[in-house]
């Protein structure tokens, strides 16, 4: 067995903080990689940058009960332990970090961070308290395990620019990185919501990613309204039958701010249901 195969699996606060206090005081850097499991190719790409970027890769896997909406998936999110350690193999992670929702949310628990402009559009706007719940683990997270830089995917472009102002906000001593979306070879980004998806729907999702390319070839034609881009991609959602769209819009790639005008470095994002499931996907132009 080599050194890579063995990870520390910590259940508790108390003893991932002495982990990480011990190691600081050796002066060892840590890089955090937080997920809630059921582990793809996208999360390991967060991990691989994470070796590269400290001494010491802790992933935290942890399914956020306050990020989930009373007739969200919470219950239903996969969580497959012996998996994830599986998939953790060869990719040198020092510990994995799953507490169980008691241990993040003891009785009594009543705090919570809230990133007051950047959470409202988007997701946020249909997800009432998911951002207050990210926000509120990520600062935890970050506090438990100490860490010198936490890797985020684009992937979750609005939950990315909302712990990038958390740590600028609140004075975090933590880098934070945000790494490109990874795709199926079919260009469907990859989620672990997409095991939800039957063969039928896996086709009608791929329609996400198409909608966005298409925005973005308008846009590298020329087209810089906004209206008329956002028109083209539900256009092509349309076609593949994908009626439940929560979103489809053209957003400044650092305030969120809603656009007429469209300009490089604006993030087109869009989020409807497939299924069962409620998918993701965004693109910067
Ligand atoms: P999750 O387990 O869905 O909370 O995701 C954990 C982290 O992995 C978040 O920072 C996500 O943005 C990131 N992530 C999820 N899917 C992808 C993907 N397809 N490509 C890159 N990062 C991803």
């Amino acid at each position: 067995m080599s050194s890579q195969d063995v990870i520390t699996v910590i259940e508790d606060v108390a003893e991932m903080k002495a982990y990480s206090n011990a190691l600081r005081k050796e002066g060892k850097s840590i890089a955090l990689v937080p997920t809630m499991g059921a582990l793809h190719e996208g999360h390991l790409s967060l991990m691989r940058e994470g070796r590269k970027r400290a001494d010491i890769l802790v992933v935290s896997i942890f399914v956020n009960p306050t990020q989930f909406g009373p007739s969200e998936d919470y219950n239903k999110y996969m969580r497959d332990r012996e998996g994830d350690l599986e998939k953790m193999k060869n990719i040198g992670v020092d510990a994995v970090f799953m507490p169980g929702p008691d241990e993040i949310y003891p009785p009594g628990f009543q705090t919570y961070v809230q990133v007051e402009e950047l959470e409202k559009p988007l997701c946020g706007a249909l997800r009432p308290g998911h951002f207050r719940g990210v926000a509120t683990v990520v600062l935890k997270l970050f506090n438990i395990v100490k860490a010198d830089v936490a890797l985020f995917g684009q992937k979750d472009y609005q939950q990315w620019k909302i712990i990038e102002r958390m740590a600028r906000d609140l004075n975090l001593d933590i880098e934070i990185l945000g790494l490109p979306i990874v795709r199926e070879e079919t260009g469907l980004a990859m989620s672990s919501r997409n095991a939800y998806l039957s063969d039928q729907d896996t086709q009608r999702a791929l329609s996400l990613s198409r909608a966005l390319l298409e925005v973005k070839s308008q846009f590298a034609n020329g087209t810089c309204k906004t209206e008329s881009l956002v028109d083209s991609g539900k256009r092509v959602l349309e076609r593949a039958s994908v009626e439940d769209v929560d979103y489809l819009e053209i957003r400044d790639g650092e305030t969120l701010q809603n656009k007429h005008e469209a300009t490089g470095g604006d993030v087109a994002a869009v989020a409807a249901r497939v299924g069962g499931a409620r998918l993701i996907d965004n693109i910067i132009l």
